[in-house]
Formats: structure tokens, C-alpha cells, sequence
């Protein structure tokens, strides 16, 4: 077996489907920010990358991406049932974004998150070499870090959660939390998008477990466990030199005349799923277009909602009343050849996103919850010059970035009307200040100095063996 001093643990590799018939393999991005987040760093460094490639059944051996080898994990049809689609999507994920839906337990799901846990956990540890650095990723792998240890106890290990950690009271209802809080302070960091998380798992370390809890460390078994946020990013230099390509540039301007070239854009591009909001802004919409706020032949919205967890019974139910909003929508206010709304429920590849995002006058990104929200940063980073306004949730990760954004409550629908109307109204000289502040934010915060900062401190973090 080869060992890395890198090992990367996520629930997936970082491809889409992307054999190619004569068995040759390319990096290609799966909606989801993870991949996109960490393609840039292991391209430069010996790694291996542990996950399931994305197909039910025994996995099969792929060859190496460059420098990065690969360690396909299999997943039978039960396995995705109970530990991805049942533990993870569906008791986890509600819960960590505030419970915006409600949280589903069921007891019978629980083996299977542990079982899989455990794979993924030896799995890293066959392939960590002496001493490796271990960096797991995300909420499906919440057990993996004190597995980890328990079998390699030389490796240093980092946990990244990329979506929210909730408020401790939500948090309790948990019914294997004192299991999910040991699973992720086996790590020797763990690192959050935000600080408030750190707090609530602290305070939580303290309750649950009767650790000493601060917001920088927790003190467990005798054990430092050293906690932080890293905000992460995107790679702007990338997604700013795609949007210069002379495809990108064309694409924009053909989109710009098929929509209109005398239309105000608003566009939004989320996975279809209940934390985006996604309800919430065409409720907006719809009542300003209502109250003749807004009229069709002024302006159009541009929805993008790639399919997601289409197998969870409530992501089905989300989408069928999504399109039936559009469908009232566009059949209330639309006219021939000109829809209030274009839906497009599909997957876009980086330059076809590129080129959306220059097309619009405004961005509108309402999430209910989310860990950081990469479209926004994507939005601003793809924008070639000072025109364009980013509407932005209060409750996405982003938002305590890009300050210059203009924030909105989504739950506040009044607020989010008189927002969306104050954004197609403001003076270009606002929106140039606001959109290079925010320029400047990314360009600095990039994901490069996200992984930078991240591994850096993991490798303070790294023990002292005896
Ligand atoms: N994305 C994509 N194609 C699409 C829509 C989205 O590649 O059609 C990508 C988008 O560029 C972004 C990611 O999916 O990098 C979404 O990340 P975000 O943090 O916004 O939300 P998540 O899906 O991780 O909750």
C-alpha cells in the first residue's frame, strides 16, 4: 500500500463521472463547494484523496489525478439509504441549519453512519504514512477523527466542517451527541466557518462532556483540541481569468441579448435544496411584479437550482412546489416570449456559471442558513468591472465577509422586496465602492489562503510524541 504525507478524508472524490472510455481521468467539479475548494491545493501536493467516487457497488481502482492518488471507498444501496441520505442529509443537515426543516431520527440509520465512519477511518489510516497529516472533511465524517486516532495515533488530524454548527440547544436534541462530539474532537484541530460554531461546540464540550471549554481550545481526557474559523473560498485568480476568456465574454453578451439587452437581470444559482431560500425570493418577486414593482417587460429573474438529493423524500417535495411557483408565476405575469422567470433545473459548468454571473445586474443569494455560499463569492469574483450588486442573507457564512453586499433577512419578505428594489435602483457610483470592497476581500481571503491558514495552524496543532 503507498502512503502519502498528505491524506484528504471527504465523503467524495473529487470527480464527477468522469471516466473517460479510454480510462483516462480529469478533474471535474461536482456541484458542491468542497471539490471546487480543495482542487487547487492538492494539485501541487503529493496527497491522497479518500472518498466514494459516486457510484452504488464495489468501487473500482483509479488511477492517479497528477500527483494526487486516489482511495475509492464503496457504498452499497443500504449504506447511501441510512448513512448518506438518512444520518447525514436528513438528520445532520436539517439540524445544523437550524432546523429550517425538521430533522428526521431514525434509530435505524445511526449503524450505518458508524459502520461507514469507521471504513472511511481505516482507510485513511492504511494510506497516512508515519507521522501524515490527516484532514477530514464535513459533517458525513463526524466520527472518523477519534477513529482515526484510536488506530493511528502518530498522525496529526484536522476536521473542517463546512456547513454550520448549530446553537447548543438544538445541538442537544441530538440523540447520539455525546458519540457526534467525541467523534469530532478526536481531531487535533477543528476548524469552522464561523466562531460563533467554535462557542457553541465549547460550551457544549463543557456540558456534554465535561471538558474545559474555550472558544480557541477545549481541554479533553488530557488532550488539547485546538478550534478556530477558516472561513473558506474560492479560487479567484481561476474564476477570474475564465471569465476573460473570449467564450465566457461571448456567451455573456449572447445571454444578455436573449434575455433582453433593455432587461434588468436578477439571477440566482443554487442546488435545489431548503436552506437557499429559494421559496422566500420568489415570493418576493412575485408580489412585486404583484404591485407593479417590478414589470416584466423591466426586468427578468434567471433561476438556476441544480438537482440535489433527489432520493430524499422532502428535496422532491421542494421541487415540485418550486416549479409550481414558477409555473404560476410566469403564467400570471409573463407574456408571450417574455417569462417573469427563466428556470433552468440543471447543472452549468464553470464557464456557462461565469458567464450568468456577468449577465446580471443583480445577484440574489437568500439562503436560510448556509456555511459560507460560494456562488456569492464566485459572483463578485467573476465580474469584470464595478457594475452589478450582490443581495446577500444575513445567515449565509458570506456574509460576515462581503459587508458590502446588501444584506437581507430572508425570512423578512417586506425587507427582502424593499432590498431587491433598493439594489436595481442604486447609483452606480454606490455599487463601484461596494463591489471593489468586496473585490478587495476575496482577492486577499482566497482559497489558497484558506488552506494556507488551515494547515498552518493544523501543524501547530500537531502533538508532542513522546
Ligand atoms: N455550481 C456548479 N454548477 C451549477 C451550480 C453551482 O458548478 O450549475 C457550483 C458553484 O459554482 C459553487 C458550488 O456549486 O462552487 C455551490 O457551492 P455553495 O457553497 O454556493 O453551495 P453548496 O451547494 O455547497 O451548498
Amino acid at each position: 500500500m503507498r502512503q502519502s504525507s498528505l491524506v484528504v478524508v471527504a465523503n467524495r472524490l473529487p470527480l464527477d463521472d468522469n471516466i473517460a472510455p479510454d480510462g483516462a481521468c480529469e478533474w471535474r467539479r461536482s456541484p458542491g463547494g468542497l471539490a471546487g475548494a480543495l482542487h487547487a491545493i492538492l494539485e501541487q501536493t503529493p496527497a491522497t484523496w479518500v472518498g466514494w467516487p459516486g457510484a452504488i457497488g464495489e468501487a473500482a481502482r483509479l488511477p492517479d489525478l497528477g500527483t494526487l492518488r486516489l482511495r475509492p471507498m464503496s457504498l452499497t444501496d443500504d449504506e447511501l439509504r441510512g448513512y448518506y441520505e438518512g444520518f447525514a442529509n436528513s438528520t445532520l443537515w436539517p439540524l445544523y441549519h437550524d432546523a429550517v426543516e425538521p430533522p428526521v431520527f431514525d434509530r435505524g440509520w445511526w449503524e450505518s453512519y458508524r459502520s461507514v465512519n469507521r471504513r472511511f477511518a481505516e482507510a485513511a489510516a492504511e494510506v497516512a504514512e508515519p507521522g501524515a497529516t490527516v484532514w477530514v472533511q464535513d459533517y458525513h465524517l463526524q466520527l472518523v477523527p477519534q477513529l482515526l486516532r484510536e488506530l493511528r495515533p502518530d498522525v496529526v488530524i484536522g476536521f473542517f466542517l463546512h456547513v454550520p454548527f448549530p446553537p447548543p440547544e438544538l445541538f442537544m436534541q441530538l440523540p447520539r451527541r455525546i458519540e457526534l462530539l467525541r467523534g469530532m474532537l478526536g481531531a487535533d484541530l477543528v476548524g469552522f466557518q464561523r466562531p460563533q460554531a467554535a462557542h457553541n461546540v465549547a460550551q457544549l464540550a463543557t456540558k456534554l462532556l465535561g471538558a474545559h471549554g474555550a472558544d480557541d481550545a477545549i481541554t479533553l481526557d488530557g488532550r488539547v483540541i485546538r478550534t478556530g474559523a477558516f472561513p473558506v473560498s474560492i479560487d479567484v485568480a481561476e474564476m477570474r481569468s475564465l471569465s476573460a476568456r473570449p467564450y465566457v465574454v461571448g456567451q455573456a453578451h449572447r445571454l444578455r441579448h436573449d434575455l433582453g439587452s433593455h432587461k434588468r437581470v436578477l439571477l440566482s444559482v443554487d442546488r435545489l435544496d431548503y436552506t437557499k431560500g429559494i421559496e422566500h425570493r420568489l415570493t418576493a418577486y412575485s408580489e412585486l411584479l404583484r404591485d407593479g414593482r417590478i414589470k416584466v417587460r423591466d426586468a427578468v429573474m434567471v433561476q438556476v437550482a441544480v438537482p440535489s438529493r433527489e432520493r430524499v423524500e422532502n428535496y422532491r417535495g421542494l421541487r415540485d412546489r418550486i416549479e409550481r411557483e414558477v409555473g404560476r408565476i410566469n403564467g400570471e405575469y409573463g407574456r408571450v416570449g417574455e417569462p417573469a422567470i427563466h428556470y433552468l433545473n440543471q447543472p452549468f459548468d464553470r464557464a456557462d456559471l461565469a458567464a450568468l454571473y456577468q449577465t446580471a445586474d443583480v445577484m440574489v443569494v437568500t439562503p436560510l442558513r448556509d456555511g459560507m455560499n460560494l456562488v456569492a463569492k464566485e459572483f463578485v469574483a467573476a465580474r469584470r468591472d464595478d457594475t452589478g450588486a450582490l443581495v446577500l442573507s444575513e445567515f449565509a457564512g458570506a456574509a460576515a465577509e462581503l459587508e458590502d453586499a446588501f444584506l437581507v433577512n430572508p425570512h423578512d419578505v417586506d425587507g427582502l422586496k424593499e432590498t431587491l428594489l433598493h439594489a436595481l435602483a442604486a447609483d452606480p457610483a454606490e455599487l463601484a465602492t461596494r463591489m471593489k470592497a468586496m473585490r478587495d476581500h476575496i482577492t486577499t481571503h482566497d482559497i489558497h489562503a484558506w488552506a494556507r491558514a488551515y494547515l498552518t495552524e493544523l501543524e501547530l496543532a500537531r502533538p508532542l510524541l513522546s
